[in-house]
């Protein structure tokens, strides 16, 4: 079911024995699962195979995520460190892209990956895989993420051979990690191999409790707060049954909202039965970040497609809206958004 073939398992072990300062990347505002596989990855590739293993991605993480990075694993973001990020990228002689289907994902850091001549290897979960940049692509859409993917990846590697207690600690603690946020703890796409790895690493010695009160239980108060404020003033729900929630820059400022503190807002309102879709859209310099989730039968991803300059998986993606390129203005949103209601739902 996950695609998993011996001969690129070959590949990739002959590529990671041979390999010595190894990159490890994954998208642009990096979620759970694009940090917790990167760090799983990082940290088996120094623990077990004593390789010069070191993450490095577009933007630093949200405060709110942080801490699923160990001390263990060295991690250069371009956003604060351009120049040791391009150096390194340029050092390189293995580069593996995680939970992105291309380096296009990776933003700021596209163009060093694209130059880089080193061989790439790609893990993920999303449809579409860029195969030609790859010499080896581990990639299914039926996997609840590429923690997921990644850890069924790492267990037929000889060293590992299907031992889940041979995998560091740090590696089974942040694959449990990244599985967890993606599948927004067990309710969205999960397969009986997800329920099966975390049984597995649990039993492997992951506390999930330490993990579960990590992820959910140390917020700030504001995150509270202004996600109440958004869904009592701000949302709007269309005749179509598409759930909006717009949090303009003023909003945002007026709540001090972090990165990462509105994260999972926009699946609540799908619990309204009359919903099929929701969007919500952050403000930024000059555009809005887009995040759509939709029921079964609704595809978000066409809609992130199509509209947003984006994509994802079908029930959960994303993408960007510009101004003056899309809209005249940020206060042109709401309008926008009633006709990709319309558009999309009817
Ligand atoms: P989120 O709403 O959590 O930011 O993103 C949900 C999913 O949508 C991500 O896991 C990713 O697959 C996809 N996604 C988000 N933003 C973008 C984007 O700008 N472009 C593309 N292609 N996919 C995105
Ligand atoms: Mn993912």
């Amino acid at each position: 079911m996950y695609g998993i073939e011996t001969e690129d398992i070959r590949t990739l072990d002959a590529l990671l024995e041979s390999g010595r300062t190894v990159t490890v990347t994954a998208h642009t505002h990096p979620d759970g699962d694009a940090l917790g596989s990167v760090s799983a990855l990082v940290a088996y590739l120094r623990e077990r195979r004593g390789k010069d293993a070191v993450a490095v991605l577009s933007d630093s993480p949200a405060a709110t995520v942080r801490f699923i990075v160990p001390d263990s694993v060295p991690l250069l973001c371009h956003d604060t460190e351009p120049e040791a990020c391009l150096a390194r990228i340029a050092a390189s002689d293995l580069v593996i892209l995680l939970d992105a289907n291309g380096f296009s994902r990776t933003e700021s850091l596209q163009d060093a990956f694209g130059a880089s001549p080193a061989p790439k290897v790609l893990i993920d979960h999303h449809v579409g895989p860029d195969r030609d940049r790859f010499r080896v692509v581990f990639s299914t859409p039926d996997v609840s993420s590429a923690s997921e993917l990644l850890y069924y990846v790492l267990l037929e590697l000889p060293d590992i051979g299907g031992d889940p207690a041979r995998l560091p600690a740090d590696t089974a603690r942040a694959l449990l990690t990244g599985m967890t946020t993606d599948t927004n703890n067990f309710a969205n796409s999960v397969y009986p191999g997800t329920f099966r790895m975390a049984a597995d690493l649990i039993a492997a010695g992951v506390d999930r409790d330490a993990v579960l009160s990590d992820l959910y239980n140390r917020y700030r108060e504001n995150r509270v707060r202004v996600m109440g404020y958004l869904q009592h003033e701000i949302l709007r729900i269309t005749p179509e049954g598409l759930a909006y929630i717009i949090a303009t820059r003023d909003i945002l400022d007026r709540f001090d909202v972090a990165e990462g503190e509105t994260e999972g807002l926009v699946n609540i309102p799908l619990s309204i039965d009359r919903v099929k879709m929701s969007i919500f859209l952050k403000q930024e310099q000059d555009h809005f970040r887009v995040s759509i989730r939709s029921k079964k039968g609704w595809s978000a991803r066409e809609c992130a497609f199509v509209h947003f300059h984006g994509g994802g998986h079908e029930n959960a993606s994303g993408g960007k809206l510009w101004w003056p390129a899309d809209i005249p203005g940020p206060e042109a949103a709401a309008a926008y958004l009633e006709q990709v209601s319309r558009a999309c739902l009817s």
